[in-house]
């Protein structure tokens, strides 16, 4: 009788320590992962410039807009942290006009992926207006690289609803601002990403 009851409690011992060890199980693979996050993150080549397929396209668009008539200049690519921090400041802690709302990390020129164009004039000014026509043919040039930019795969910041950015643009490679955040970047040897499988 004291030998079955002292059985049962071995066994209840038992049984409530595979409930523990199954209840660890789940909850070390969290553990794990977070650790793995935080190693991967340290692994990952830091980030210095533009996204091999973004240059291309990049390049694509300077090309491509020349032979419309009319001259970009690119005023902003990969940005690091450090400079998006003092550019979202400005207008805020420092001097100047609120360019920007996205802190480090959250803009898309941090992982690469983003660029900025204006219009470059004959005399070498550079200017931001989206009217003026300096092909002649009768459409605004602003919108005319926009249009091209949009070909060739990039996202226009002008699309927004809520703080377009005009000249702004992107590639996201369909990755959300929080999953580059967490590390996860595209592939570097993404290439004709939007046009898809079709030219493999
Ligand atoms: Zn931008």
């Amino acid at each position: 009788m004291i030998k079955r009851r002292r059985k049962t409690l071995v066994l209840l011992a038992a049984l409530l320590l595979a409930i523990f060890y199954m209840q660890m199980q789940t909850a070390i693979p969290g553990i794990i992962n977070d650790m793995d996050f935080d190693l991967g993150k340290k692994e990952t080549p830091a980030i210095t410039g533009l996204h091999p397929y973004v240059l291309k396209q990049k390049n694509e668009l300077v090309r491509l807009t020349k032979q419309r008539g009319i001259t970009i200049v690119i005023t902003d690519g990969y940005r690091s942290h450090e400079e998006q921090t003092r550019i979202y400041n400005q207008g805020r802690t420092t001097e100047g006009d609120i360019v920007t709302n996205a802190k480090a990390g959250q803009s898309l020129h941090n992982y690469g992926l983003a660029i900025d164009f204006a219009l470059r004039l004959e005399d070498g000014s550079v200017i931001w207006d989206m009217e003026y026509d300096g092909n002649g043919n009768g459409k605004s040039d602003w919108m005319e690289v926009v249009a091209i930019a949009k070909e060739l795969g990039f996202e226009w910041g002008g699309d927004w609803d809520k703080f377009p950015d005009y000249p702004h643009l992107q590639m996201d490679f369909g990755l959300t601002i929080r999953e580059l955040q967490r590390g996860k970047l595209p592939d570097a040897d993404i290439h004709e990403y939007s046009e898809g499988a079709k030219s493999k």
